[in-house]
């Protein structure tokens, strides 16, 4: 698959055309921003343990009847996917306070939830990501009502595949972030038809905690200066992948 034009440059990633205008190659960099890029640093060998670790969930995922844009791992650093039209709505998953959650209703992190919830946010760096009602969803025309249950519905599913799957590993899921988007079809058009999972999931975008000590192995750690970075997600990566 031959590597065409640079087509988007993100925080974490940088996408490639290639010369099927469905797919697209998405290249995962060592840079970590947070905090909607104010924080920034390196991690080390980032890319490479976030493309496998993705590979893998994604794999899990399809294997449960979920659909990804993941066609395949092409390389440490880049993974073959097909080309989304992202709805620009982040979609998070929870199953234990933390995080935003906790600041904003007051509950301690650590709190496991009655059951599990889906929120959504505004995908704008600008904005700095804020929450969205549906009513703000369907003003701003991100989603129709059929889109928007589809995309819960599939971010309560992978939660529940990725739940176990970690706790299989002795890991906690605490809770992660999804984005979504409508297949682009051949001929580059828009297919409005069916909903795909895309862009990555990993230690950048679940809260992972181990089970037995609620130690955190996930990008926290470099959000909270609680060093040990590198070496939290090569034990996920060696949890999730075995040996990489
Ligand atoms: P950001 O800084 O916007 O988070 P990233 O560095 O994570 O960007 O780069 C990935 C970008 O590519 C994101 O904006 C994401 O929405 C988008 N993306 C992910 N998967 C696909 C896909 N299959 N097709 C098109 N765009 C995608
Ligand atoms: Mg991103």
């Amino acid at each position: 698959m031959e590597q065409r034009q640079k087509i988007y440059e993100g925080k974490a990633k940088i996408l490639y055309e290639t010369d099927d205008p469905g797919l697209l190659i998405q290249y995962f960099k060592d840079d970590a921003t947070a905090f909607d890029g104010k924080k920034k640093g390196i991690i080390r060998d980032k890319k490479m343990v976030n493309n496998k670790i993705s590979e893998r969930l994604f794999k899990e995922l399809a294997a449960a009847g979920i659909r990804t844009h993941m066609v395949e791992r092409m390389s440490d650093r880049e993974m073959l996917v097909k080309r989304l039209k992202i709805i620009p709505i982040e979609i998070i998953a929870r199953n234990v306070s933390a995080g935003s959650l906790s600041k904003r209703i007051g509950l301690a992190e650590g709190t496991p939830l009655p059951r599990p919830i889906v929120e959504t946010y505004y995908k704008s760096d600008e904005l700095g990501d804020p929450l969205l009602c549906d009513e703000h969803v369907f003003m701003l025309e991100l989603a129709t009502p059929e889109q928007l249950n589809a995309m819960r519905d599939t971010a309560r599913k992978v939660n529940q595949v990725l739940t176990d799957f970690f706790a299989e590993r002795q890991i906690r899921l605490v809770d992660f972030k999804i984005e979504l988007g409508t297949e682009v079809g051949a001929k580059g058009d828009l297919n409005n038809g069916d909903i795909l999972l895309g862009d990555e999931i990993c230690p950048d975008t679940c809260r992972l905690w181990d089970m037995a000590t609620d130690e955190k192995l996930d990008k926290d750690r470099f959000r909270r200066d609680l060093g040990k970075v590198e070496e939290s997600y090569a034990e996920v990566a060696r949890r999730v992948c075995g040996v990489v």
